[in-house]
């Protein structure tokens, strides 16, 4: 009797149980207001830290390690260089092409500035990076120095004639392994400079060693540094800076292995994601 009793009971329970749950999906409700309450929680969201390393999952080891052992500092820091005009960071190279539309705004011409050596008088920068260059170049010159300035910004209609004679001259193989596609050069920004004799010979000029140690301190940055081809595209190039401001390199300088590529993959894969966390 005993026994039978218990199954009944069960058998009631089991009822219950089932009719309970058949309710809960029935009307969707129950569930769903559910999942809505724990996602919207502030409380279980992603620690930062855990929200970096994920972003860092692909970057060298000795980049993540800085970032790490230093959050607090890293996110200040990256975020105020995400809040500066958002083409200060943009990527300018073979796989992220700048297109035909990209005018860069306030250019002005480097004639308006007696201080600066330049080998063309047709040079032309945007405002933004006068102040800095102004400073690098008046300090140089303490030093004895004369930077010259000799290729600055370059349109997108000029790279394509430039891309579409060489092809003529030695055909399309060759054009596309010595010289840019138009619209994938960092100086269709309008803040990059090419100084010197533009040749490997100026890593060894006076001028080239002192850019090489000091640049970063005005906010320029070697693009194209030795042994990264395999991640720039570029071979190196120690006449090639490009203005980021003296925020952005030393952003560089600390976080990010001195390597400008990876600072800009980092900062344009996760800008959303960073300011996010951050705000
Ligand atoms: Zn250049």
């Amino acid at each position: 009797m005993i026994q039978k009793n218990s199954l009944m009971a069960l058998a009631v329970l089991v009822l219950i149980l089932l009719t309970a749950s058949c309710t809960g999906k029935d009307t969707g409700k129950p569930e769903n207001t559910k999942i809505m309450s724990s996602r919207g929680a502030k409380a279980e969201a992603p620690p930062v830290s855990a929200e970096l390393k994920e972003m860092l999952a692909d970057y060298p080891p000795a980049i993540r390690e800085s970032i790490m052992k230093n959050t607090g500092d890293f996110l200040s820091l990256a975020t105020k260089a995400l809040k500066l005009p958002p083409e200060i960071f943009v990527m300018a190279d073979k796989q992220h092409a700048l297109g035909e539309a990209f005018i860069p705004e306030h250019l002005v011409p480097l004639t308006d500035y007696p201080e600066l050596t330049l080998s063309r008088k047709t040079l032309e920068l945007r405002k933004i990076v006068i102040p800095d260059l102004l400073q690098m170049v008046s300090d140089a010159e303490k030093e004895g120095l004369t930077l010259v300035i000799s290729s600055t910004y370059r349109s997108y209609n000029y790279q394509k004639m430039l891309f579409e004679r060489e092809v003529k001259l030695y055909g399309l193989e060759t054009a596309e392994r010595e010289s840019a596609r138009p619209g994938t050069s960092q100086h269709q920004l309008g803040v990059t400079i090419d100084f010197g004799s533009i040749s490997d010979e100026y890593a060894d000029t006076p001028s080239g060693k002192w850019l090489l140690k000091n640049a970063w301190k005005y906010g320029f940055s070697l693009s194209y540094p030795q042994g990264y081809e395999w991640l720039t595209g570029y071979r190196p190039e120690v006449w090639h800076y490009r203005y980021i401001t003296p925020l952005g390199t030393q952003l560089q300088r600390k976080y990010f292995n001195d390597i400008q590529q990876y600072m800009l993959m980092f900062l344009s894969e996760n800008r959303t994601r960073l300011l996010s966390i951050t705000d």
